[in-house]
């Protein structure tokens, strides 16, 4: 690997330079070396990056002491042993710091959409929380969420009626304004049209001239089979709308599987435990256990011991990836009677007396081991 540089001098900033100074410094060149401005120029993508981990690095006071003092040595803990340790992708950190994104950001000032007003909606996150059933079935749900979504007044203008949009006289329509901050030029979004780079003077009196509205609105989900918690699903456009017609904002939904009475999970397995009755584990028989399918029935062997394991192939959750489905394994636990009889009584003290010692294969092996124990 080349020799990595010093952070102060990738972000061009002296040692003891003020944290807004470092904001701004960082500010400047991410957008100059940012992907998109650059595409396919791959000396730009690694500049971007080195700027990201160099402006994570000092806009941290507990890094930037560290690092201070014991230069990229602070970081390199050898990847392991340091859990959160590492940098963050330098599209997040780019995304922190300019909020809205990118899009917003350069709404006025590149040659992209100039004058046009309109910005890209915002993405919404949605908790979605289903049965277990549900997730090993796959489900249509539908979502109410609130959110903007375009203005039909005005078929996402904006104006009442033509030519009421008039280049904004604040920002000349660029959208943002420069401002001198010492030998830095930071540019803002306008405060008159918001970065919208025009102003209009006869709003739409439903959407007060941003093209959308608030509304509840049903969203119709597919949820694939096999989702697990922690999947997070992605609806293309779903989002709120953009202002005066920009593109919409996308929606994620974060799902939540709830815990199951009767089966734990662990990926595409399921696990389950069903009681089975003690003269059924002595002599054999046939035990019905749940299963996602419905009732399902497993052959139970002449002298099945308690905690056996049986394993349902492909009676278990489908996978996501590739709906192949995994196992249920299905872990018995032998039951004892309680209240029995006078006569069963009898009958399982002759039983007991009948079998004596010698055919209880767990306990002879247990004494084995535990003969000196027992004073045999
Ligand atoms: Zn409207
Ligand atoms: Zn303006």
């Amino acid at each position: 690997m080349a020799e990595k540089r010093d952070y102060y001098e990738v972000l061009g900033v002296p040692r003891d330079a003020a944290a807004d100074e470092i904001k701004k410094a960082y500010r400047k060149l991410a957008v100059k070396f940012h992907p998109d401005k650059n595409p396919g120029d791959h000396t730009a993508e690694d500049k971007f990056k080195e700027l990201g981990e160099a402006y994570e690095a000092l806009s941290d006071p507990d890094k930037r002491a560290a690092y201070d003092r014991y230069g990229h040595a602070a970081f390199s803990g050898g990847g392991g042993g340091r859990p959160g340790g590492g940098f963050h992708d330098p599209m997040d950190i780019f995304s922190q710091i300019f909020g809205g994104g990118f899009d917003e950001f350069f709404s006025g000032g590149g040659s992209r959409r100039k004058g046009s007003g309109k910005q890209r909606g915002s993405d919404l996150r949605y908790d979605l929380e289903i049965s277990l059933e549900e997730a090993a079935r796959g489900i249509e749900k539908e979502l109410e969420i609130e959110r903007y979504v375009p203005c039909d007044s005005c078929g996402s203008k904006g104006t009442k009626g033509s030519g009421g949009v008039k280049a904004c006289t604040t920002c000349g329509g660029r959208g943002v304004v420069a401002r001198q901050a010492g030998i830095f030029i930071q540019q803002t979004t306008c405060p008159e049209c918001r970065g919208a780079g025009e102003t209009i003077s006869d709003p739409c009196n439903s959407c007060r001239g941003e093209g959308r509205v608030q509304r509840d609105s049903r969203i119709k989900l597919r949820i694939p089979a096999g989702v697990d918690t922690g999947t997070r699903l992605r609806s293309s456009g779903n989002g709120d709308a953009g202002v005066r017609g920009g593109t919409a904002g996308d929606l994620y939904v974060f799902l939540h599987v709830r815990d199951h009475d009767v089966f734990e999970r662990d990926d595409a397995n399921l696990f389950c435990e069903v009681p089975l009755p003690f003269s059924t584990a002595a002599l054999g028989g046939e035990l019905k256990v749940p299963s996602l399918d419905g009732q399902s029935s497993i052959k139970i062997p002449a002298g099945t011991q308690g905690g056996t394991v049986f394993r349902l192939r492909e009676k278990g959750m489908p996978s996501l990836s590739n709906g192949r489905r995994g196992d249920l394994n299905v872990r018995v636990q032998v039951e004892v009677p309680t209240k029995l009889s006078h006569d069963q009584q009898e009958k399982l003290r002759s039983f007991s007396e009948s079998i004596g010692d010698h055919n209880s294969p767990m306990q002879e092996g247990f004494l084995q081991k535990a003969k000196r124990f027992f004073d045999l």
